[in-house]
């Protein structure tokens, strides 16, 4: 059953154990005892970057000591020698204006090469858009071209939290119509993606209520929005850290969860994003809603780079231990949330 805005505002102040019992009740709902992940790697192929968003300790300026630019000969030799056969590969980097549209093409055809059992998820709206504007391309060219090269999916990254006064305090990259936009535009071509909300930085809950309301109006519009994404916001090395923002508590995360997934009745999969929320409470969200934790992660960077204390690997034998040991079905999926063996 769906439910208002001012019944969401009352779930905050649900005991948590209530709170979790009605997140749950939901999700078996529509997934059962069923806990999903995706063999991944996370490339992150540069660094540098033309904006510097407050919440963000990943990028470089061009003439930092640690500044870095992946060749594509480095990005294939460390798909070559990952350890898990890949499903997918997820790629977002910093705004590096150095780099011209064909190295992205010739990337996307290498990786294909490389892997061509995996799907390639990358380039986030806020890097299309930026793609779109640097190299004075229409959107929809940026998105065909891309796709011809091999893309396959879009990740999430880049909605933030949609209010335009809290995102005037944290940065100054792609607002949230075009964001939507965007994601539109792959939904029309029939590829479906997924949704971010970073959140614990300097919104309000009922910030992170509009957020999810604007999501819910755009799936009844024909959205198609597959997951939703909290991640919580790490407070290490970043310009908000500086000033003594800290992250949120596993609590605020495990509410903030669950009110996602009770809200949301029109988008399918609630995911936990460990690196970020943190190992132990993913384990626990389980019985908050969650039904996916993402996945291997392999070599993740940007949360990391901004605090996250997490492993920057876990193989897919130790996610399915996570799920088992909460009391669930571990599943192997593919990027687009299809089954691919059943492990229990
Ligand atoms: S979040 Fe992305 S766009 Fe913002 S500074 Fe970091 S790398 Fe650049």
């Amino acid at each position: 059953m769906r439910i208002s805005m001012d019944d969401a505002e009352k779930l905050w102040d649900e005991p948590l154990a209530e709170l979790g019992r009605l997140a749950d009740a939901a999700k078996r709902d529509r997934h059962g005892d069923v806990v999903t992940y995706i063999k991944t790697y996370y490339l992150n192929v540069t660094n540098v970057c033309k904006y510097a968003c407050k919440y963000c300790g990943f990028r470089r300026n061009v003439d930092d000591s640690d500044a870095y630019t992946l060749s594509i000969d480095q990005v294939a030799a460390k798909l070559t020698h990952s350890p898990e056969q890949l499903t997918e590969v997820w790629m977002s980097s910093g705004l590096n204006p150095a780099l011209k549209f064909e190295f992205y093409e010739d990337l996307l055809r290498t990786i294909r090469q490389v892997v061509p059992q995996a799907t390639i998820k990358g380039f986030t709206a806020v890097e299309i858009d930026f793609f779109a504007t640097h190299f004075a391309l229409p959107v929809e060219e940026v998105i065909e071209r891309l796709i011809a090269a091999g893309l396959g999916r879009i990740p999430a990254g880049g909605a933030e939290i949609f209010d335009l006064a809290i995102r005037k305090k944290i940065d100054i990259k792609t607002r949230p119509e075009r964001y939507l936009q965007i994601h539109r535009l792959f939904h029309e071509r029939g590829l479906p993606t997924s949704v971010t909300m970073l959140f614990g930085h300097v919104e309000q809950r009922t910030h992170r209520l509009k957020h999810l309301q604007t999501i819910r109006d755009f799936q009844d519009q024909g959205g198609g929005f597959q997951a939703i994404i909290p991640l919580a916001y790490q407070d290490q090395n970043n310009p908000l850290a500086k000033r003594g923002i800290r992250g949120p508590s596993p609590v605020e995360i495990l509410k903030t969860l669950a009110i996602s997934r009770i809200f949301l009745d029109n988008v399918p999969h609630v995911q936990s994003f460990w690196v970020d929320s943190g190992e132990e409470t993913t384990q626990i969200s389980l019985h908050f809603g969650v039904d996916d934790i993402n996945g291997t992660l392999i070599e993740e960077n940007i949360a990391h780079e901004s605090g996250a204390g997490t492993a920057t690997y876990q193989s897919s034998a130790a996610l399915q231990d996570w799920i088992r040991g909460a009391g669930f079905v571990p599943q192997e999926r593919d990027a687009s949330f299809q089954y691919l063996s059943h492990d229990a």
